[in-house]
């Protein structure tokens, strides 16, 4: 017979982790460089003060109750951190749109969510002014700013974000209900069809921000000063708003501007220990250093994930900064935390370069999610770093279903989620990706690593970005092209780029054509838009 434990089973509520910060952390400084130009400065006692005021307003001036969508369409600042709290904290969904994706896709996720009230930042008065047509559902149109800065606009009724909270009281109790309750939103990207939510709950939350908070996962501490440049729109900028508040660690948020100048400012004005962001981002920050001559002293880990980290940039990073770099895989999907390349004791007793190449990997499992990889007749396949497979993901902070189950079911019968990404796993339990599934290049039945040539592409000094795709060829079925996008200022040329590759790559992975442009197609998550390369350059092997 079973015996139940007499413990007490208080709910995970994300109120609690600003609650905490409040109370016991409530000096520690939140800084932001505002979407109107100047520093902000207050602290976690005086977010958790205006969360609570805004709890209120949404519930008196717009009867919002609990399970009703708020959406933002805003980039990093404390206004959006107090809609993290405030929103989630009364028990409402919050959904973060990305600003970045095209409009339709904007209407088309605003709608499938129905916000009910949409919070918007400056930059996007005119986006949405201009989706206001398709925009039935919204109530009420709310402009995150102060009475000064208020723009002209036609938006119906609109509200200055300081004067709705000004006329409320910071009275408020965060109420208890169950974990499970949803407490934000945020949809994918979706490569292919329509764009699908993530809804993910108080408990995920929670849990995913404790995962998130081990030495082993994100390396933090109360000691760090942490700057999230992955957006609030982007998995909830891989959920460093909780976990910062769960730390007490000072939280610096970097506003609209992600260039080299803006960044490189923060860090060394407000001392920031460990940043996150896409390798794009980086790219564009290495440039600044490297023109203005400009320091990065205090910073000690990045984090980057999103795409594969170019081996160039983790050296760089090291070597010329003293910035050690997490390499991070994840998803929308897994809220984002998958698999962390931090290093183990095991590791590190190996020699040098051998601990070297494993840690250049994605990563490996902290406690709390589980991995399986199995190859094209569903058996898991050896763990020697070698043979690859499909990856599934299961565990309290992975997406279970779609909202509003769009695409069905999607896990399988034992709780499994398909991560469409193609990946090799070693007997030290690291993974690395060859491959988004429906990136994988198939030359003459065997599989190219479109990742792995990039990475090597990036290498190149005057190589900006470099992306690598299949395309038709009438005897091998498909052959790798490179697309080139040379840094600022350098030219270069095809027998440059190839001389380069040569030696490194085995040579029936040389790509058949290499293009220099102007411009790479980018996803709204800053990643190299390959159904653009692939649709543009489908037949250049064919003519
Ligand atoms: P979107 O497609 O909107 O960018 P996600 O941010 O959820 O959505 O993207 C998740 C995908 O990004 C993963 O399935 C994987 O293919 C890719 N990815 C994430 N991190 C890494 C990484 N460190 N290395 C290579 N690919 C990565």
């Amino acid at each position: 017979m079973t015996i139940l434990g007499l413990m007490q089973e208080n709910e995970l509520m994300i109120s609690s982790l600003i609650r905490y910060a409040a109370e016991y952390h409530g000096h520690m400084e939140i800084v932001t460089r505002t979407v109107e130009g100047p520093i902000h400065r207050y602290n976690y006692r005086e977010a958790e003060k205006r969360s609570k005021q805004l709890a209120n307003a949404l519930i008196d001036k717009f009867g919002l109750k609990q399970g009703d969508r708020v959406g933002t369409l805003a980039w990093t600042t404390y206004r959006h951190f107090e809609l993290f709290y405030g929103v989630s904290g009364l028990g409402a969904v919050l959904h973060t749109t990305n600003p970045r994706l095209f409009d339709e896709q904007i209407t088309y996720i605003i709608n499938h969510a129905e916000d009910r009230v949409l919070f918007i930042d400056l930059d996007f008065v005119p986006l949405v002014e201009k989706l206001l047509p398709e925009l039935g559902g919204v109530e009420k149109f709310i402009i995150l700013t102060d009475r000064a800065h208020m723009p002209e606009t036609n938006l119906p009724d609109v509200i200055c974000y300081e004067e709705l909270l000004a006329g409320e009281t910071d009275e408020f109790e965060w109420p208890i209900f169950d974990e499970k309750s949803a407490s934000s939103l945020c949809y994918t990207s979706g490569t292919t069809g329509n764009p699908k939510g993530v809804l993910y709950s108080h408990r995920s939350t929670v849990i995913h921000a404790l995962a998130a908070a081990q030495n082993s996962a994100y390396g933090l501490s109360m000691y760090d000063v942490i700057m999230p440049i992955a957006p609030m729109y982007h998995a909830n900028a891989w959920g460093l708003p909780y976990v910062a508040a769960m730390l007490g660690a000072k939280l610096v948020l970097p506003g609209p501007k992600m260039d080299g100048e803006n960044i490189q400012g923060l860090i060394e004005n407000e001392g920031i220990t460990f940043s996150c962001a896409v390798p794009t981002v980086f790219s564009m920050l290495f440039q600044y250093l490297e023109d203005s001559g400009k320091k990065v002293d205090s910073l000690k880990r990045t984090m980057i994930g999103g795409s594969a980290v170019p081996k160039a940039m983790k050296e760089k990073f090291l070597k010329t900064y003293g910035v050690s770099v997490l390499q991070l895989w994840g998803m929308t999907e897994t809220s984002p935390l998958g698999v962390v390349a931090s290093s183990t004791p095991e590791v590190d007793n190996l020699p040098a370069d051998q601990r070297e190449e494993i840690l250049d990997k994605q990563g490996r499992v902290q406690y709390g999610l589980e991995i399986k990889v199995l190859d094209e007749m569903g058996e898991p396949i050896p763990r020697d770093g070698v043979a690859f497979g499909d990856l599934w993901v299961r565990g309290p902070w992975v997406t279970a279903s779609y909202f509003r189950n769009e695409g069905g079911s999607v896990l399988d019968k034992n709780g499994w989620f398909p991560t469409g990404d193609v990946v090799t796993i070693d007997q030290y339990g690291y993974m690395k990706i060859t491959d988004r599934s429906k990136d994988v290049i198939k030359s003459g039945g065997e599989w190219i690593s479109s990742i792995d040539i990039e990475n090597l592409a990036v290498g190149h000094p005057k190589v900006l970005q470099a992306g690598v795709v299949g395309v038709y060829h009438p005897k091998w079925e498909e052959r790798p092209i490179l697309v080139i996008k040379p840094a600022p200022g350098q030219s270069l040329t095809q027998g440059e780029v190839l001389t380069f590759l040569e030696g490194k790559i085995a040579k029936w992975w040389m790509p058949d054509a290499v293009f220099i442009v102007d411009e790479m197609p980018l996803t709204a998550t800053g990643k190299i838009k390959k159904t653009t390369l692939r649709e543009k350059y489908k037949d250049c092997l064919t003519g």
